[in-house]
């Protein structure tokens, strides 16, 4: 058959991968370069260039069995990270580390009982979130599960919701919006409050790198880059794409394998589609400025309590940097922007993440009631649970399989 993939970030290129042994597979992708939000910047350090992740960066042992399996199967090394959070108010200066780092961050940690108080109140908000998580509960917003404690507005507002809002990349006003199970479904699975922090990972030649290296295993798949999709339009037997300033391709199916947004503006108002052009209107996004950079001044003052992730908070936005190479011993942060920019950045990319509300979940339920109908797929984080890499790369394998169940890649990825 002949498939086009739109989109070449983790769950277009998962789902050519295994369509490619088989099928005469078109990716067209609207950038130079491949791997979407799976982008790597390379820092020069001591005269070598570094790769840096400024989008997709990290993925645990439990939660990313596709991920993992496509990188063995591709001979890709992955470095471990002990991931570990700080949290600091800016008015106040007040700062903890979860877990509290070393000697010294326990010792200020038991002098503050403050922060002794908030962190003795992780514990029933885990409890309840765990079992929430077991039970596949997602359609409590943020402000119903946090009014079901009577915490006082000096933990929810001043540490916890601004906490989780850094940790996800994502403005206050928007941190309202999402489900109780979204936001601390990366901090149940860190453990992070009982100091048994779990292994988390990166890619060795980061993300670009990893998506390069499948891609070039492809036999019948051509990559098309810097080739954006305008429309998709029935043709005489199948789907006609195509791209801007490009040649129009017939195919039998299309996956979509860009955001709801794109998948819904290429679809446009033709006759037959309104029904899933409905659904992918449902999805809502917000945006966030990532800065690389080496400027220290957007670190915890001491250095001490530099940690994986570094959230600050002013009272009214809260932001992140990532320091995800501590065990490397690089000193290169790629941090959130929103007031301050750092001084001659290596780089700054601009992203768009779906705002996983509760109605984020039903519009994700109905997608999925629609997949392949008149052969038209969808494949991608916002189409799966929390929108991580292998929500993107599992929804690739399931899209895949229901194109074409005998897949000999199928097996691989499943580990069946
Ligand atoms: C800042 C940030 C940090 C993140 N960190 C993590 C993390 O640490 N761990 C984790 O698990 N997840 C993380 N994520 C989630 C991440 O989105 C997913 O991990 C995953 O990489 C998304 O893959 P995807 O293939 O669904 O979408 P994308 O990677 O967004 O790929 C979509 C592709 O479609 C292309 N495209 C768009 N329009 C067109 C068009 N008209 N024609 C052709 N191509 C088009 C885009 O250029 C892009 O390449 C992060 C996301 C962001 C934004």
């Amino acid at each position: 058959m002949k498939i086009a993939v739109i989109g070449s970030g983790g769950a277009g290129t998962t789902a050519s991968w295994l369509l490619d042994e088989r099928h005469d597979v078109t990716v067209f992708e609207k950038n130079p370069i491949p791997g979407g939000h799976a982008r790597t910047t390379m820092v020069p350090l001591g005269g070598t260039p570094r790769p840096v992740d400024d989008g997709f960066v990290w993925f645990n042992e439990g939660l990313y069995p596709t991920l993992h399996r496509l990188l063995a199967i591709h001979g890709l090394e992955k470095v471990m990270l002990k991931l570990g959070a700080s949290f600091t108010d800016t008015r106040t200066g007040r700062s903890l580390t979860l877990p509290p780092k070393g000697v010294g961050g326990a010792l200020r940690m038991a002098s503050s009982w403050r922060t002794i108080t908030d962190v003795a109140r992780l514990q029933p908000v885990f409890s309840k979130a765990h079992a929430m998580d077991k039970a596949k509960v997602r359609d409590v917003a943020w402000p119903d599960f946090l009014a079901s404690f009577n915490f006082p507005k000096s933990f929810t507002d001043d540490f916890l919701t601004p906490f989780l809002a850094g940790a996800w990349g994502c403005p206050m006003s928007r941190v309202n919006d999402f489900s109780s199970y979204a936001l601390l479904k990366y901090p149940l699975a860190s453990d992070v409050t009982r100091g048994r922090v779990t292994p988390w990972y990166v890619v060795k030649v980061g993300g670009e790198g990893y998506i390069r290296k499948v891609q070039s295993t492809f036999k019948r798949t051509e990559v098309k880059l810097d080739c954006a999709v305008e429309t998709v339009r029935r043709g005489a037997t199948g789907w006609v794409v195509t791209p801007r300033g490009g040649e129009a391709v017939e195919v039998d199916h299309v996956v979509f394998g860009c955001s709801p947004l794109v998948a819904r503006k290429i679809l446009g108002d033709q006759q037959g589609v309104d029904a899933l052009t409905s659904v992918l209107s449902r999805f809502d996004y917000y945006s966030t400025r990532i800065a690389t950079h080496d400027d220290p001044s957007f670190m915890p003052a001491r250095r001490s309590d530099w940690s994986t992730a570094n959230i600050f908070y002013d009272g009214t936005e809260s932001r992140v940097s990532i320091w995800a190479d501590r065990q490397l011993g690089y000193d290169i942060f790629t941090t959130a922007l929103d007031k301050r920019e750092p001084a001659n950045p290596f780089h700054v990319s601009t992203f768009i993440l779906p705002v996983l509300s509760p109605a984020h979940y039903r519009a994700q339920a109905a997608l999925w009631d629609l997949q392949g109908r008149d052969n038209l797929w969808f494949c991608g984080d916002y189409t799966r649970d929390i929108g991580s890499h292998e929500d993107a790369l599992s929804s690739a394998v399931e899209v895949a399989s229901r194109i074409d169940s005998t897949l000999p890649r199928l097996a691989q990825l499943r580990g069946s």
